[in-house]
């Protein structure tokens, strides 16, 4: 979020002279305050200054890089997250290639007769299970899955910062997004409610950046 000359200029008056009112602003920088209109909008919305009806602007005291990061820590998985797509454990390898095409996703999640999450595929698993002798029509994906409970998981309240790490630290692609259910026996097991992939962190990336 780089700001222009003229935000620069205005944020350094806010800074030194606030609470200021936007009249003043333009004054000091000889211009209109409808010239300034837009500028006092993206400022605001940044987060950099805020603004007090009858008192003024003034500087927020937050840093670009502070705002930035509240952005990451108040967006939730819920807002940016896609939909799932499920296959279950006797789904073939084969199968699961044609879905992932289908689809257009990099990462699938299988699930159970009761729909609860059993494991996760991704490319490289499909790619390597190619390499053996194996008739990928009859081989079923629960044999080449990563399985629970080694998934990582996220909920939908969990920020978009805490996926993110997660896809980071444990150098994976995607998480499925779960809540903790029972199952159709009364077990215990993560309902699949939601794929948060890099894609969707470029995405909100791309859209931080366009609010400058
Ligand atoms: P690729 O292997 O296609 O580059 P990933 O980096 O996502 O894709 O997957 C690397 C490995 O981690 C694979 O074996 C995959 O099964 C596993 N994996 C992917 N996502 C998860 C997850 N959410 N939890 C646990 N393991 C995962």
């Amino acid at each position: 979020m780089e700001l222009t000359r003229r935000q620069e200029a205005i944020l350094e008056i806010i800074k030194r002279e606030g609470p200021i009112t936007g009249e003043q602003i333009a004054e000091r920088l000889s211009l209109t305050r409808a010239t300034l209109r837009p500028d006092m909008a993206i400022l605001t919305m940044t987060g950099l200054i805020e603004a007090r009806p009858r008192v003024g602007y003034y500087y927020s005291g937050k840093s670009l890089g502070r705002v930035i990061a509240e952005k990451l820590h108040q967006t939730k998985v819920m807002d940016v997250k896609s939909v799932p797509v499920v296959v279950p454990e006797k789904c073939s390898v084969y199968d699961a290639v044609v879905t992932m095409f289908v689809e257009d996703v990099g990462t699938l999640f299988v699930v159970n007769e009761g729909g609860l999450l059993e494991g996760v595929i991704s490319r490289k698993d499909l790619l390597k299970s190619t390499i053996g002798a194996h008739d990928i029509h009859k081989l079923p994906v629960s044999v080449i899955m990563t399985r629970m409970p080694n998934i990582i998981t996220v909920e939908p309240e969990d920020s978009v910062w805490t996926a993110a790490k997660k896809l980071v630290a444990h150098e994976i692609d995607a998480v499925p997004v779960v809540r903790p259910v029972a199952g159709s026996g009364g077990e215990k097991g993560l309902e699949v409610i939601g794929r948060l992939s890099k894609t969707n962190i470029v995405r909100l990336f791309v859209e931080l950046g366009e609010e400058r």
